[in-house]
């Protein structure tokens, strides 16, 4: 057998250097992270056995320079480098350079990575191979006139996609022929800014489609097998949210099938390594010839830890034994199923508002201890806008599917996250949704439902009981355990009654709390008063409610303005109003634009002195591999542009300045 690297260089930050760090101490393997200004004190810096700075912050300056990251392997010693996912992982002009340098990319061939690399040439090469490919148009020409005349032919909906796309970025649904040009032209846009290559394909869009993929891997002797598939059918915006493995309801016949085509696509350019081939399944009638190839993702995927769970195998492991010369640890015959597995993805971000990434810092972050966690941050780390905002993803296993998914429901309910706004409410939500429960998954349930996901996302009235007495100073000082010793506040106010006014995403609540003695409250709001009594304050944030006669215990912590307040898998973010319109708001003045979110400019078509009308497009920004439009808030004229295409804001930036027309 081969030996195996001394040294590993993990080009990579987050959840996935650490997962490839936690592999590579298993076996002995050395490794070196490397980190950029805002991740100086990591969990990836810290977990691995040396780190080399790399540059700033923005991941044009950091995680995507391939010459200082080859330069910090040479000088390191290090002798491979595993790319993670994202990043430099699918770029094959970082793989020859690597290469060129002497050291082992822990990857495909650059050959394969280009052969796979444009979903175009993909989907022709597939075509040529036998496997099957989703009908479309998948060709050079690129004119507007031609494009919308394939669409016609192809018949709609159709779906345009940036030929270089991924991350769902650059892709647009369309519905009828009058909105083909728009979609057009906002894809391309989303292709060029993103990937440098604004060409797209336009491909049939399949009805209650589903998507399941297919583990392979290969060895550089000649081996190539799959580990089964997962399916990937409940997505956001063409975005994974949750991942099982195997995909419910599908017979063995048609997984042979799928799993066939795989293998034969993988084998089409001698595979190595850890690959997926993704397939869109028509969700109508599972049937062993109702999928279509979309295209291959040559790296290790997001959704990697479902298929471990079934097998048995550590993948980034056998990527590791492959990239070192050795043969595929086990056969085809030898791999079998083992029960059910599913994977959330944890994210800062707010469902109640349009799922924006949120920043902030993790002030409490408690997983189940159960179930498998893969997280790149520790309590009191921040969530930066520089990298995606993934806060941990869970992954549990079970003897069925049942089983799994009520651990997963479980888990996402015991998790505790407070610092900032994230989806484990949503998720949970999720995990118990019915037709998802049946296996009846498609992509487009989140958005069918979304309503009804969302709907227990409004805050119970204990949240906004529970903010309203730290803004009335109720709960500190914070640090006794009962608050019976506590004076404090009735001398502080004067008064035993005052208004506050909190701000929950875009609601408002008026609340007027009366103080009615020593450790009880009437705080009312929406026409109702409710009594409360203000039982314990245990380890600071942890308080307990005598809603009359309901007890009740909810997590409280209070930055500044801001009060967090969760319990459950439900967490609320309020702010207290306080007049004036502070700094951070997002609503801004009505004739101001303001960056609702960190992120990129991707388009400002706008100029000085041009009237605008109401709802037009003033400013397209990208954040969270999302485009939004940002529009006119008024009828006006521009009075200051503060943007311009490729510049990052901060959330609250003020983008545009707006004044009256005079007439
Ligand atoms: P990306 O590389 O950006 O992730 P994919 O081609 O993998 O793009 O597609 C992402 C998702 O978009 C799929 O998982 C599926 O939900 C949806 N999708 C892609 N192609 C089709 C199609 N032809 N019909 C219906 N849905 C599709």
């Amino acid at each position: 057998m081969m030996s195996m690297f001394s040294k590993i260089l993990i080009a990579n930050r987050g959840e996935i250097a650490c997962r490839v760090i936690g592999t590579c101490r298993k076996l002995g393997i050395k490794t070196v992270a490397i980190y950029s200004d805002a991740d100086r004190l990591s969990r990836h810096v810290e977990m691995a056995d040396e780190a080399i700075h790399i540059g700033a912050s923005p991941v044009m300056e950091s995680y995507l320079k391939a010459d200082r990251i080859i330069q910090a392997a040479l000088a390191t010693g290090a002798v491979a480098i595993h790319p993670g996912f994202g990043f430099l992982s699918e770029n094959p002009e970082f793989v020859e350079a690597v290469e060129a340098a002497g050291l082992v990319f822990i990857g495909p061939s650059a050959a394969s990575m280009r052969a796979m690399g444009l979903k175009d040439a993909a989907k022709a090469l597939m075509e040529k191979s036998g496997v099957p490919v989703v009908p479309g148009y998948h060709g050079e020409r690129q004119d507007t006139d031609f494009l919308a005349e394939q669409a016609d032919i192809i018949g709609y909906p159709v779906l345009i996609k940036a030929r270089a796309g991924g991350g769902g970025k650059g892709m647009r649904k369309v519905d009828d022929p009058n909105t083909f040009a728009t979609a057009l032209e906002s894809a391309k846009r989303e292709g060029q800014s993103s990937f440098g290559d604004g060409r797209v394909l336009i491909e049939k869009f399949i009805p209650n489609p589903r998507h399941i993929e297919v583990q392979v891997f290969g060895d550089s002797h000649g081996n190539i097998i799959h580990l089964f598939e997962r399916d990937c059918s409940l997505q956001r915006r063409h975005q994974k949210v949750i991942e099982e493995a195997p995909a419910p309801g599908i017979s063995d016949e048609m997984r042979a099938a799928m799993t066939g085509a795989a293998v034969k696509a993988a084998r089409t350019i001698s595979y190595e390594g850890a690959g997926t081939i993704e397939f869109i399944v028509d969700g109508t009638a599972l049937r062993p010839d109702g999928f279509w190839f979309m295209e291959m993702n040559t790296r290790l995927q997001v959704e990697h830890p479902v298929t471990e769970l079934i097998t048995g195998h550590d993948l980034v492991e056998w990527q590791i034994r492959v990239a070192s010369g050795g043969k595929l640890p086990k056969t085809q015959e030898q791999q079998t199923i083992d029960g059910h597995a599913f994977e959330a993805r944890i994210y800062a971000e707010d469902p109640t508002n349009g799922f924006l990434p949120e920043t902030g810092k993790l002030e409490t972050l408690i997983f189940p201890e159960n179930v498998r966690i893969e997280t790149g941050v520790r309590v009191g780390d921040e969530i930066t806008p520089f990298y995606d905002p993934m806060i941990a993803k869970i992954i549990t296993h079970g003897e069925n599917r049942a089983q799994a998914l009520s651990t997963l429901r479980l888990a996402l309910e015991k998790t505790r996250i407070l610092g900032c706004v994230t989806n484990v409410g949503f998720l949970a939500a999720l995990s118990a949704h019915e037709g998802f429960l049946d296996g009846q998954v498609d992509t487009g349930l989140i958005a069918r439902d979304m309503a009804q996901l969302i709907a227990d996302q409004n805050p119970p009235p204990a949240h906004i009981i529970a903010a309203s007495l730290s803004a009335f100073g109720a709960l500190d000082p914070m640090d006794h355990d009962t608050v019976s010793a506590k004076l404090g506040a009735w001398q502080l106010w004067g008064a035993p009654s005052r208004p506050v006014t909190l701000l929950e995403g875009d609601a408002e609540i008026d609340i007027r709390i009366t103080r009615t003695s020593n450790d009880a409250y009437d705080v009312a709001f929406g026409d109702v008063s409710h009594p409360v009594r203000l039982v314990s304050v245990k380890n600071k944030t942890s308080i307990r409610l005598d809603l009359e006669g309901h007890m009740i215990t909810v997590e409280v912590i209070r930055q500044a303005d801001v009060i967090v307040v969760s319990s459950r898998a439900h967490t609320h973010c309020f702010k207290i109003k306080t007049g004036e319109t502070t700094g951070e708001s997002t609503e801004g003045a009505s004739n101001q634009v303001l960056a609702p979110m960190p992120g990129i400019i991707t388009a400002c078509p706008a100029s000085v002195g041009a009237s605008v009308s109401r709802g037009d497009r003033l400013i397209v920004m990208e954040a969270m591999k999302m485009e939004h439009a940002l529009e006119a808030p008024m009828d006006g004229v521009i009075v200051e542009i503060s943007a311009s295409a490729g510049m990052q804001v901060e959330k609250g930036a003020v983008l545009v300045v707006l004044g009256e027309i005079n007439e």
